[in-house]
């Protein structure tokens, strides 16, 4: 049995902690940071087989959580007076309907995601982040995914928005029996401790926060004095401001508006282009 491995965030010993049966057919060790506190399958060679089974099968809470998202994000957003001309990257954005919710709302939004097409914004997506200079970048339910959390995590902070939305459960003390292991999906491969998210954050010039719907580092020194005061308000508040917001988010986008013309216009066009002249 293998005692211990390098800790794949921040190269600490990582200790054996138990097994569990992945995709129900492999023993995985699992071990745990006696430095950062994260833990981490052992190395995931069952990646390609975890993503083989096509669509969203178990995960029967993506739309509703993709609704929840987009209307705690705009409030956020809203609340703190970013122009709705910001560009923002959904990373690892799964089926896309998140960037395709916010784009609706006139939030200029892109998907990406090296694992699935993104279906709902399929014409708004990037095939990779290099080189764009997003101010906004939001993963929702990404970390845990990473065989690599530190090369991704410091390509995804290298890029330097003020702003990072983003949802993980941390590790903190859960039983073997955490629901958040999920072995039979076999896509939850590390898991980061409150300690780690504020780390790695801090290693890239951030302060991380918390409020009721997602967690955010910003960059102090790319934000107003105002904006900093608004995301103390909206850690504080975020219920009572996301109740607020929603009605008007949702109304904005129910009965068609001027963004959504605007990306009808430009999807027909490319379209167009892929059916050629036939
Ligand atoms: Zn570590």
């Amino acid at each position: 049995m293998q005692n211990s491995e390098v800790c794949r965030l921040c190269g600490g010993v990582a200790k054996h902690i138990f097994y569990k049966k992945i995709l129900r057919r492999y023993d995985v060790n699992f071990f745990k940071c006696s430095g950062c506190g994260s833990q981490q399958t052992e190395k995931a060679y069952w990646l390609d087989e975890a993503y083989s089974i096509p669509g969203l099968h178990i995960d029967v809470g993506a739309a509703s959580r993709s609704v929840k998202n987009w209307l705690s994000a705009s409030a956020f957003l809203d609340r703190l007076a970013i122009p709705r001309s910001a560009l923002g990257v959904d990373f690892g954005s799964g089926p896309g309907l998140f960037a395709s919710l916010m784009r609706n709302g006139g939030r200029d939004f892109r998907s990406y995601d090296s694992y699935t097409r993104p279906t709902f914004s399929s014409y708004f997506a990037v095939e990779n982040v290099e080189g764009l200079n997003p101010e906004i970048i939001t993963a929702f339910e990404v970390f845990e995914h990473l065989p690599e959390p530190r090369k991704t995590m410091d390509a995804l902070l290298s890029m330097r928005a003020p702003l990072v939305i983003f949802t993980t459960w941390p590790v903190d003390g859960q039983g073997e029996d955490w629901i958040y292991y999920l072995p039979d999906c076999g896509q939850h491969i590390f898991f980061f401790s409150t300690d780690a998210l504020r780390m790695i954050g801090r290693n890239h010039g951030y302060t991380m926060t918390i409020c009721q719907y997602f967690y955010i580092y910003f960059d102090e020194g790319k934000l107003s004095q105002d904006q900093v005061a608004a995301i103390d308000d909206f850690s504080l508040n975020a219920v009572a401001i996301f109740k607020g917001a929603a009605f008007d988010t949702i109304n904005r986008v129910v009965n068609g508006n001027e963004h959504i013309d605007a990306d009808l216009a430009t999807a027909m066009a490319r379209f167009a282009g892929e059916l050629g002249d036939g």
